[in-house]
């Protein structure tokens, strides 16, 4: 199992958008995925067409309570994707943690008892960097983090930065960042290109390859409990991020199931 943390403590730069996204052309291309919904507004479980009956028991229940991943878990609509739903609980998770025992490591340890469940863990992380950022940080292999192309794209991720030093010396030394995303990239926006332009110069090759426009299609999926990816297949959107799943596979470690 490689456990993959969406992260980036500013909000609407595209981190739910690519968790769904990621997620779904990973099952397609015969991972066996789950997607745990980490943030209390649950847009990552809505746009996959969960329902609140659905949400019996939810990311809150495993972080508090220490109810099992697997027992937690719903499937989705698409083959081999499932869900670790979020509920409004979650809201109060960050300070009901701050009371508990290893509150750093609640996330980390549901998953010692999941580990042959699933081939890839994509966690949607909320926009901050309080606990339960910190739990995914912790639980993670790897960060992927979502920049959109904006003037301050670039502030901020200092602190994000400090965040995963202070994670790798305290906890988990092995957490790497295995790319940046550059997301809602406008071609007829000169300032978007010189952004993408910038970033790449300071932050070099961890940078995907693949952009991700700029895209309506993208915005209108979540609205039907659906991934755009099945939504609308062909839009540039889309695309993208099936590219970018490419591109993310080629950089995942050998996975223990297909070694096998
Ligand atoms: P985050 O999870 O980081 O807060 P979201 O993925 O929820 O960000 O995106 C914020 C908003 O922007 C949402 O309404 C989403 O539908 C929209 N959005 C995200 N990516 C794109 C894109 N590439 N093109 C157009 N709209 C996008
Ligand atoms: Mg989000």
């Amino acid at each position: 199992m490689f456990c993959i943390a969406v992260a980036n403590q500013k909000g609407g730069v595209g981190k739910t958008t690519s968790a769904i996204n990621l997620a779904t052309a990973l099952a397609a291309s015969g991972h066996k995925v789950l997607l745990v919904d980490l943030d209390p507004q649950g847009n990552a479980s809505t746009g996959l067409g969960i329902n609140q009956a659905q949400r019996q028991r939810s990311s809150y229940d495993v972080l508090i309570d220490s109810d099992g991943v697997a027992e937690a878990a719903v499937a989705t609509e698409i083959p081999l994707l499932d869900v670790l739903p979020a509920t409004v609980d979650l809201s109060g998770a960050e300070i009901e943690l701050v009371e508990l025992e290893q509150r750093t490591h609640r996330l980390r340890r549901a998953f010692q008892q999941a580990k042959r469940s699933w081939d890839i863990v994509l966690i949607d992380c909320p926009p901050s960097l309080g606990l339960l950022t910190i739990n995914a940080m912790v639980a993670a292999d790897a960060l992927l983090v979502p920049l959109q192309c904006e003037f301050f794209a670039l502030e901020g991720l200092s602190q994000l930065l400090n965040t995963v030093e202070r994670i790798r010396s305290r906890f988990n030394p092995a957490l790497s960042i295995i790319g940046v995303a550059l997301t809602m990239f406008d071609r007829r926006n000169r300032l978007t290109e010189q952004v993408s332009t910038d970033v790449r110069a300071v932050l070099g090759n961890v940078v995907f390859d693949t952009v991700i426009p700029r895209n309506v299609r993208l915005s209108e999926a979540p609205s039907h409990g659906l991934p755009a990816l099945i939504y609308d297949h062909k839009c540039s959107g889309s695309e993208a991020y099936m590219a970018l799943a490419r591109e993310l596979i080629r950089r995942l470690p050998q996975l223990e199931n297909e070694a096998a």
